[in-house]
């Protein structure tokens, strides 16, 4: 047997002290206005492992996590943490009542979702802590205004459901100036004098991460971040200080001098105008390096930016890195921080035309290892001060 590589030859690192920087911002604009902070932590923690980010996250200083489905609020719990926890989307058949087992609140959108829960809290002899959701006008999830009133006296009625919170979503958070937000804001208040109508009293959510940064008006009682958790910025073009915290980044496998005119990878889209360096690095579109990116992707290499040239291929890149001295298991970054100029998700995403949401949430792969940098027992993380995060906050950008 050869003696294992000292470093995965692809993997995500991930750094809690920027989880928990980028927390603290959130947390802090949330407080600025009375509010409470959800760290939304679905598809696994959008890809940088949810029970890690939620650890981070809670100490922190927020006080629930938001997750998608029943099962990704059951691996928190079997993770051992027992903060309040919100799943929110339920496909028919779910085990609603193994959500109210473990004390998980639930998303509510209609009548039979209510009556499904409300049949499991009299089975199990325990409350059921609901957030009923009202569609304001995303066309998603939630019920509609014809549906609301119905939906909410039925719940008041509901023997064993405590109704915890009335919830909505934005349609339009990354462009904050966006008049249709006023009509969901309207929408979201009439929703809420209804269920006060019914004599419910409930908390109200409606802030992604867009949202809490840059409408401290629309906090509520708990605002939802996720995207900004992780360090990426929610709104297009407006820097909050975040911090990235995924870094996915390889090695060089092997070092070549190709003569000019060489053609390089499948199909030779690429041929060398000069003598110049190669390096191979061995993760390619089957480890998340999109195919798509062949002659428009940079890694960061020996100090600077490198072209990858020729194909993608499923398991390996081609690096042209002219004459700098570049040795056999010397770091590659694909994406990560950006500091030094290197390359972000976020560049990967506007190269794409998609989003860095589905950049970073994508890099979970079975041959992509994951390396958590920052654990800290809870005992040993006295809370910062961030005098940043209440600098940033209310920054709606140069619209
Ligand atoms: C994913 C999600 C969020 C978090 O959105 P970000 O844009 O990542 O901050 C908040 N609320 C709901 C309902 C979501 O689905």
């Amino acid at each position: 047997m050869p003696a294992p590589s000292p470093r995965p030859r692809a993997e995500v690192v991930i750094d809690l002290d920027a989880i928990r920087h980028n927390v603290r911002i959130l947390t802090g604009c949330a407080a600025a206005s009375g509010a409470a902070t959800m760290a939304v932590v679905k598809a696994d923690g959008y890809g940088h492992g949810a029970l890690e980010v939620a650890r981070a996250a809670l100490q922190a200083g927020v006080s629930a996590l938001g997750v998608c489905s029943i099962d990704e609020a059951l691996a928190l719990r079997h993770g051992g943490i027992d903060a309040p926890v919100l799943a929110w989307l339920h496909a028919p058949g779910e085990d609603l009542a193994a959500g109210v087992a473990a004390g998980v609140d639930l998303g509510v959108y209609s009548i039979g979702q209510l009556d499904t829960v409300a049949a499991a809290a009299a089975v199990l002899g325990r409350a059921a802590r609901v957030h009923l959701k009202v569609d304001t006008g995303l066309s998603r999830g939630g019920a509609c205004r014809a549906q609301w009133p119905s939906l909410v006296r039925a719940a008041r009625a509901a023997r064993g459901v405590e109704v915890v919170a009335i919830w909505s979503h934005l349609a339009h958070a990354d462009d904050p100036e966006h008049p249709f937000i006023e009509r969901q804001v309207r929408h979201f208040e009439e929703a809420y004098q209804v269920a006060r109508d019914a004599g419910l009293t409930p908390l109200r959510h409606l802030a992604n991460s867009a949202a809490t940064l840059s409408r401290p008006d629309l906090h509520y009682d708990l605002v939802r971040p996720g995207i900004a958790v992780y360090g990426l910025s929610p709104v297009p073009g407006v820097d909050y200080h975040l911090f990235p915290a995924m870094t996915l980044r390889s090695q060089v496998a092997l070092v070549k001098r190709v003569a000019p005119g060489e053609g390089v990878s499948y199909g030779h889209v690429w041929h060398a105008d000069r003598e110049t360096t190669l390096a191979l690095v061995p993760v390619g579109y089957a480890d998340g390096v999109p195919r798509a990116l062949t002659g428009r992707l940079d890694v960061w290499l020996a100090g600077r930016r490198c072209p990858v040239v020729g194909r993608v291929c499923m398991d390996q890149v081609m690096v042209d890195c002219g004459d700098a001295p570049v040795t056999e298991g010397a770091e590659v970054v694909f994406f990560g921080s950006g500091q030094g100029g290197a390359p972000t998700a976020a560049e990967w995403a506007d190269k794409l035309g998609t989003i860095h949401y589905e950049v970073v949430t994508g890099m979970v792969r079975p041959r992509v290892a994951r390396t958590v940098r920052g654990r800290r027992p809870a005992a040993l993380n006295p809370l910062g001060s961030d005098p940043i995060g209440l600098d940033r906050c209310g920054a709606r950008g140069a619209r």
